[in-house]
């Protein structure tokens, strides 16, 4: 089945508005194997309309057309499907009457706005809105069946769920060409696109049912795989076999699949260890305990953390030696490991995080550019090791790679008991 997606509406392609309707309808459409092929946005303008409405319709099966269903005088997405159809636009009795219960309910009287809305093309089916006035409308234009919709979210979702998709779901049943497919998202860390990309290339070929997919979510990379069969078993055994040989490839820059996120993953981790962490940050000013207390249950396993910024605060209380910054300056890595031990001895904690660096945009020195990083890494019964990063980019995200890279330190550590990367 193929489904095709038009909105209109001049507030679309004005940059007024962003298309949330569409988004939201894929996913419960994918939630049925259904992947809608092509989305389509278009300004109120009545030959805009009517051309879109005649290229979608020649393509595709079904089509959710949303917008200018209202009462107001740029509502006209109707008149253009009867022009597309070439055939007249006619008051629906049903429609009419559902419009002046809605509006007698809110002692509203009709008007000539509100009577537009229960003009159809001739030919076309009307179901009841629950959410609003416009009903959704059911028109066919050659094989293909289009869906009218309102394009107020509310309205929109409460017919897309309750009237179209049960229709889709019953064509689906009776389709000779249904396919069934099974999803899932593999995130990694740690791991630069090119390097997953060249890691699962081969792979490619050995899962031919599997669509293999990229996705960048800085600091993370993931992979999205997608199988399709013509049975739902057949789809879920071929994604399997496909996450399980990805798997394998990914190794421990693997962290978690489809909703799974990285701080909740590492937070699991170290409540299951028994385990506790401080962090020292400069430059990432707090990010990693951010990161880690916004995750529910925290207190479990975190015990504190300091943004010690200036020298003066890494001396005072990180007991950072005025020598080592004097010597080494504050971005190197004897300062990030006397910082990392600093904090694991003031909070007493079985691991802590230290993370000193140039962000930029200014800073930084010839050995060490903007975007130089030390993160170091403490645990107990381990001697305290440090890592040295560049990172390309802007201040934001050389900051947010500093955190994940530290984070990673530790991930790895419980991942594998020692201290490798
Ligand atoms: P109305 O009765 O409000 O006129 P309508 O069916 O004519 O309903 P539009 O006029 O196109 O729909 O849109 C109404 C409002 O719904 C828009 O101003 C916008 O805020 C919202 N809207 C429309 N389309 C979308 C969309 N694709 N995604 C998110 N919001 C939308
Ligand atoms: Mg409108």
């Amino acid at each position: 089945m193929r489904v095709e997606l038009l909105c209109t509406g001049d507030e679309l392609v004005t940059g007024l508005i962003t298309d949330t309707n569409s988004p939201w309808f894929e996913a419960r459409l994918f939630e049925l194997g259904v992947k809608v092929e092509r989305v389509l946005l278009v300004g109120d303008v009545r030959p805009d309309i009517t051309q879109a409405l005649l290229e979608v319709a020649s393509r595709a099966d079904v089509a959710l057309v949303s917008g200018g269903l209202g009462p107001t005088m740029d509502d006209f997405t109707l008149e253009c499907a009867a022009a597309a159809a070439g055939v007249p636009v006619v008051e629906d009795p049903r429609a009419l009457e559902w419009i002046r219960e809605r509006y007698a309910k809110r002692s509203i009287p009709l008007n000539p706005g509100a009577l537009r809305m229960a003009r159809v093309p001739q030919g076309a089916e009307v179901v009841r809105n629950p959410a609003g006035s416009a009903p959704l409308v059911i028109f066919r234009l050659g094989r293909c069946r289009l869906f009218f919709v309102p394009g107020v979210p509310r309205e929109y979702r409460a017919l897309a769920e309750g009237e179209v998709l049960p229709r889709i779901r019953a064509a689906l049943e009776t389709d000779s060409e249904r396919v069934y497919r099974a999803f899932r998202l593999l995130k990694t860390v740690g791991l630069p696109e090119s390097q997953l990309d060249a890691r699962v290339a081969p792979l490619v070929p050995q899962h031919p049912q599997v669509v293999f997919g990229f996705r960048t979510h800085a600091p993370e990379n993931h992979l999205k795989l997608m199988a399709t069969a013509s049975t739902q078993a057949e789809a879920d055994a071929a994604l399997a076999a496909a996450e399980a040989a990805s798997r394998k490839v990914l190794g421990t820059t693997f962290f978690g699949a489809d909703d799974e996120e990285y701080a909740p993953v590492v937070a699991r981790m170290l409540t299951e260890a028994k385990a506790t962490l401080s962090t020292a940050e400069s430059c990432t000013g707090g990010l990693i305990a951010q990161q880690l207390t916004a995750v529910p249950g925290s207190s479990n396993f975190f015990i504190g953390g300091v943004a010690s910024y200036s020298e003066k605060m890494k001396m005072a209380w990180l007991a950072v030696p005025s020598e080592v910054l004097v010597r080494h300056t504050a971005v190197s890595p004897e300062t990030a490991i006397a910082m990392a031990d600093g904090i694991r001895a003031a909070c007493g904690t079985t691991y802590s995080l230290s993370v000193t660096g140039y962000a930029g945009p200014t800073g930084g020195t010839p050995e060490d550019p903007v975007g130089t990083v030390y993160c170091g890494f403490a645990a107990e019964g381990h001697p305290t090791r440090c890592e040295r990063f560049s990172f390309a980019g802007d201040r934001d995200r050389v900051r947010l790679f500093a955190a994940s890279s530290a984070l990673e330190m530790l991930r790895q550590h419980l991942l594998t008991g020692t201290s490798v990367r």
